[in-house]
Protein backbone atom coordinates (compact mmCIF):
# COMPACT_ATOMS: atom_id res chain seq x y z
CA UNK A 1 0.00 0.00 0.00
CA UNK A 2 0.90 3.82 -0.91
CA UNK A 3 1.12 6.22 1.25
CA UNK A 4 0.22 8.90 -1.12
CA UNK A 5 -3.44 10.48 -1.32
CA UNK A 6 -4.60 11.80 -4.60
CA UNK A 7 -6.59 14.96 -4.30
CA UNK A 8 -8.63 15.71 -7.74
CA UNK A 9 -10.80 19.02 -8.51
CA UNK A 10 -12.75 19.31 -11.68
CA UNK A 11 -16.54 19.08 -12.93
CA UNK A 12 -17.65 15.88 -12.71
CA UNK A 13 -20.46 13.38 -12.70
CA UNK A 14 -20.75 11.46 -9.64
CA UNK A 15 -22.22 7.61 -9.48
CA UNK A 16 -22.84 5.08 -6.76
CA UNK A 17 -25.52 2.70 -5.28
CA UNK A 18 -27.97 5.76 -4.08
CA UNK A 19 -27.46 8.13 -7.51
CA UNK A 20 -26.98 5.46 -10.30
CA UNK A 21 -28.27 8.30 -12.41
CA UNK A 22 -25.67 10.33 -11.66
CA UNK A 23 -24.76 13.87 -9.74
CA UNK A 24 -22.66 16.72 -11.75
CA UNK A 25 -21.58 19.90 -10.17
CA UNK A 26 -17.59 21.13 -8.80
CA UNK A 27 -16.09 18.83 -6.65
CA UNK A 28 -13.04 17.78 -4.64
CA UNK A 29 -12.62 13.71 -4.70
CA UNK A 30 -9.68 12.81 -1.98
CA UNK A 31 -8.78 9.18 -2.64
CA UNK A 32 -6.91 7.79 0.35
CA UNK A 33 -3.96 5.10 0.01
CA UNK A 34 -6.27 2.75 2.38
CA UNK A 35 -9.06 2.41 -0.71
CA UNK A 36 -11.46 5.20 1.34
CA UNK A 37 -12.77 7.91 -1.34
CA UNK A 38 -14.58 11.22 -0.55
CA UNK A 39 -16.28 13.28 -3.13
CA UNK A 40 -17.21 16.85 -1.61
CA UNK A 41 -18.87 19.93 -2.74
CA UNK A 42 -19.02 23.55 -1.69
CA UNK A 43 -21.35 22.63 1.29
CA UNK A 44 -21.30 20.99 4.72
CA UNK A 45 -18.29 18.84 6.59
CA UNK A 46 -20.22 15.46 4.74
CA UNK A 47 -19.26 13.77 1.51
CA UNK A 48 -21.75 14.17 -1.08
CA UNK A 49 -20.44 10.74 -2.09
CA UNK A 50 -17.79 8.27 -0.60
CA UNK A 51 -16.56 4.59 -0.31
CA UNK A 52 -14.67 3.50 2.99
CA UNK A 53 -12.11 1.09 2.11
CA UNK A 54 -12.59 -0.28 -0.90
CA UNK A 55 -11.25 -3.43 -2.24
CA UNK A 56 -10.40 -1.87 -5.50
CA UNK A 57 -9.90 1.89 -6.61
CA UNK A 58 -8.91 2.89 -10.66
CA UNK A 59 -7.92 6.36 -12.09
CA UNK A 60 -8.44 5.41 -15.76
CA UNK A 61 -8.92 7.93 -19.07
CA UNK A 62 -10.66 10.53 -16.26
CA UNK A 63 -12.54 8.04 -14.57
CA UNK A 64 -11.75 6.76 -11.26
CA UNK A 65 -13.29 3.85 -9.56
CA UNK A 66 -13.86 2.11 -6.87
CA UNK A 67 -15.59 -0.96 -5.62
CA UNK A 68 -16.17 -3.11 -2.65
CA UNK A 69 -18.35 -6.07 -2.82
CA UNK A 70 -21.37 -4.49 -4.44
CA UNK A 71 -20.98 -1.22 -4.07
CA UNK A 72 -19.07 1.33 -6.45
CA UNK A 73 -18.43 4.52 -6.47
CA UNK A 74 -17.37 6.16 -9.99
CA UNK A 75 -16.27 9.97 -10.54
CA UNK A 76 -16.06 10.77 -14.23
CA UNK A 77 -13.97 14.11 -14.54
CA UNK A 78 -14.77 16.30 -17.22
CA UNK A 79 -12.85 19.46 -16.72
CA UNK A 80 -9.92 18.93 -14.25
CA UNK A 81 -9.29 21.91 -12.23
CA UNK A 82 -6.42 20.16 -9.94
CA UNK A 83 -5.43 16.51 -9.76
CA UNK A 84 -2.36 15.45 -7.89
CA UNK A 85 -1.17 13.04 -5.21
CA UNK A 86 0.73 14.10 -1.82
CA UNK A 87 2.20 12.27 0.94
CA UNK A 88 0.19 11.61 4.04
CA UNK A 89 0.57 9.76 7.10
CA UNK A 90 -1.40 8.86 10.42
CA UNK A 91 -2.00 12.37 12.10
CA UNK A 92 -1.41 11.78 16.05
CA UNK A 93 0.22 13.83 18.95
CA UNK A 94 3.86 14.54 17.97
CA UNK A 95 6.15 12.28 20.73
CA UNK A 96 9.54 13.38 20.15
CA UNK A 97 12.36 13.07 17.30
CA UNK A 98 13.61 9.96 15.56
CA UNK A 99 16.87 8.71 16.76
CA UNK A 100 17.21 7.27 13.03
CA UNK A 101 16.86 10.29 10.94
CA UNK A 102 15.88 13.33 13.39
CA UNK A 103 12.16 13.12 11.57
CA UNK A 104 8.88 14.29 13.76
CA UNK A 105 7.63 11.04 15.72
CA UNK A 106 3.51 11.39 16.32
CA UNK A 107 2.05 8.45 18.00
CA UNK A 108 -1.90 7.06 17.48
CA UNK A 109 -3.14 4.68 19.72
CA UNK A 110 -1.00 1.66 19.22
CA UNK A 111 1.95 2.95 17.21
CA UNK A 112 4.83 5.66 17.42
CA UNK A 113 5.42 6.36 13.67
CA UNK A 114 8.17 8.58 12.60
CA UNK A 115 7.22 11.12 9.70
CA UNK A 116 9.86 11.54 7.72
CA UNK A 117 11.40 7.71 7.25
CA UNK A 118 8.26 5.52 8.18
CA UNK A 119 9.89 3.62 11.40
CA UNK A 120 7.51 2.31 13.81
CA UNK A 121 7.42 1.36 17.22
CA UNK A 122 4.07 -0.61 18.49
CA UNK A 123 2.89 0.18 22.36
CA UNK A 124 1.01 -1.67 24.32
CA UNK A 125 -2.41 0.02 24.22
CA UNK A 126 -2.54 1.09 28.04
CA UNK A 127 1.10 2.78 28.50
CA UNK A 128 1.63 6.19 28.24
CA UNK A 129 4.27 7.55 26.37
CA UNK A 130 6.37 10.01 28.28
CA UNK A 131 7.76 13.71 27.15
CA UNK A 132 11.12 14.23 25.50
CA UNK A 133 12.47 15.25 28.87
CA UNK A 134 12.41 11.42 29.51
CA UNK A 135 13.94 10.23 26.22
CA UNK A 136 16.51 6.92 26.44
CA UNK A 137 20.17 7.16 25.69
CA UNK A 138 19.37 5.84 22.03
CA UNK A 139 17.02 9.36 21.83
CA UNK A 140 13.80 7.08 21.35
CA UNK A 141 10.72 8.19 23.48
CA UNK A 142 10.08 5.99 26.52
CA UNK A 143 6.55 4.34 27.79
CA UNK A 144 5.54 4.57 31.04
CA UNK A 145 3.69 0.17 31.54
CA UNK A 146 2.16 -0.76 35.01
CA UNK A 147 2.94 -4.75 35.15
CA UNK A 148 2.75 -5.21 38.80
CA UNK A 149 4.49 -1.78 39.26
CA UNK A 150 5.09 0.71 36.92
CA UNK A 151 8.29 0.34 34.38
CA UNK A 152 9.95 3.00 32.40
CA UNK A 153 11.62 1.45 29.20
CA UNK A 154 12.15 2.14 25.82
CA UNK A 155 9.80 2.35 23.19
CA UNK A 156 12.55 0.09 21.12
CA UNK A 157 12.11 -3.29 22.00
CA UNK A 158 15.79 -4.11 20.87
CA UNK A 159 17.09 -1.37 23.08
CA UNK A 160 14.84 -2.32 26.52
CA UNK A 161 12.60 -4.81 26.62
CA UNK A 162 9.28 -4.41 28.95
CA UNK A 163 9.15 -7.98 29.22
CA UNK A 164 12.93 -8.44 30.69
CA UNK A 165 11.93 -5.74 33.09
CA UNK A 166 9.52 -7.60 34.55
CA UNK A 167 11.03 -10.83 34.57
CA UNK A 168 13.54 -8.79 36.68
CA UNK A 169 11.31 -7.48 39.35
CA UNK A 170 8.50 -10.32 39.32
CA UNK A 171 10.58 -13.81 38.36
CA UNK A 172 10.02 -16.63 41.03
CA UNK A 173 8.69 -13.55 43.37
CA UNK A 174 5.43 -15.49 44.03
CA UNK A 175 4.33 -19.19 45.43
CA UNK A 176 2.33 -21.35 43.65
CA UNK A 177 -1.11 -22.31 45.36
CA UNK A 178 -1.44 -25.37 43.56
CA UNK A 179 2.21 -26.97 44.43
CA UNK A 180 4.37 -24.43 45.88
CA UNK A 181 6.53 -24.24 43.36
CA UNK A 182 8.09 -20.84 41.88
CA UNK A 183 6.00 -18.55 39.50
CA UNK A 184 8.11 -17.83 36.71
CA UNK A 185 7.38 -14.45 34.61
CA UNK A 186 6.92 -16.09 30.59
CA UNK A 187 6.21 -13.83 27.73
CA UNK A 188 3.43 -15.61 25.50
CA UNK A 189 1.67 -13.10 23.87
CA UNK A 190 1.30 -11.52 26.67
CA UNK A 191 3.40 -11.58 29.97
CA UNK A 192 2.30 -14.34 31.87
CA UNK A 193 2.94 -15.65 35.66
CA UNK A 194 3.26 -19.37 35.16
CA UNK A 195 4.34 -22.38 37.43
CA UNK A 196 7.94 -23.10 37.04
CA UNK A 197 6.92 -27.07 37.28
CA UNK A 198 4.97 -26.85 33.86
CA UNK A 199 3.49 -29.37 32.12
CA UNK A 200 2.97 -30.95 35.74
CA UNK A 201 1.75 -27.84 36.78
CA UNK A 202 0.05 -25.92 33.80
CA UNK A 203 -1.36 -23.10 36.86
CA UNK A 204 -0.62 -19.43 35.46
CA UNK A 205 -2.61 -16.51 34.87
CA UNK A 206 -1.79 -13.15 32.13
CA UNK A 207 -0.08 -10.36 34.18
CA UNK A 208 -2.75 -8.06 34.69
CA UNK A 209 -2.73 -4.19 33.88
CA UNK A 210 -1.95 -2.53 37.18
CA UNK A 211 0.11 -2.42 40.10
CA UNK A 212 0.51 -4.62 42.93
CA UNK A 213 -1.41 -3.02 46.28
CA UNK A 214 -1.69 -5.93 48.39
CA UNK A 215 -1.83 -10.08 49.35
CA UNK A 216 -4.51 -12.15 48.63
CA UNK A 217 -6.03 -14.80 51.01
CA UNK A 218 -4.66 -17.33 48.75
CA UNK A 219 -1.04 -15.83 48.81
CA UNK A 220 -1.20 -14.53 45.48
CA UNK A 221 -0.73 -10.20 44.77
CA UNK A 222 -3.57 -8.25 44.44
CA UNK A 223 -3.57 -6.02 41.24
CA UNK A 224 -5.50 -2.31 41.81
CA UNK A 225 -6.36 -2.32 37.68
CA UNK A 226 -8.31 0.75 35.56
CA UNK A 227 -11.53 -2.26 36.74
CA UNK A 228 -10.57 -2.58 40.21
CA UNK A 229 -8.29 -4.90 42.86
CA UNK A 230 -8.09 -8.22 41.57
CA UNK A 231 -6.47 -11.09 42.37
CA UNK A 232 -3.76 -12.16 40.17
CA UNK A 233 -6.06 -15.50 39.78
CA UNK A 234 -8.65 -14.38 37.69
CA UNK A 235 -11.02 -16.66 39.33
CA UNK A 236 -9.93 -16.29 43.14
CA UNK A 237 -12.90 -16.84 45.77
CA UNK A 238 -10.27 -15.44 48.06
CA UNK A 239 -10.28 -11.96 46.69
CA UNK A 240 -12.95 -9.72 48.62
CA UNK A 241 -12.53 -7.01 46.39
CA UNK A 242 -14.89 -5.59 44.20
CA UNK A 243 -15.74 -7.76 41.18
CA UNK A 244 -13.34 -6.56 38.40
CA UNK A 245 -13.65 -7.55 34.30
CA UNK A 246 -10.53 -8.97 32.76
CA UNK A 247 -9.24 -6.11 31.64
ZN1 LIG B 1 12.90 8.74 11.09
ZN1 LIG C 1 16.50 3.22 23.93
ZN1 LIG D 1 2.53 -25.21 40.35
ZN1 LIG E 1 -6.47 -14.73 45.57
Amino acid sequence: MQDDTRVLAGECTIRDGTEPSGRRGDVVVVSKPDGTVLVHDAEGYQPVAWLTRAETVTFVDGVLTATDGGQFLRVEVHETYGNDSYPTAPAGMPVGDCPDCGGRLVRDDGTVTCLDCRTAYGFPRDATILTEAADCDCGCPRMRVRRGRAFEVCLDRDCESLGEAVCGAFDREWDCPACNGDLRVLRRGGLLAGCEHYPDCDTGWGIPVGTVVDDCDCGLPVFETPNGNRCLDSGCSEADAEPAQQP
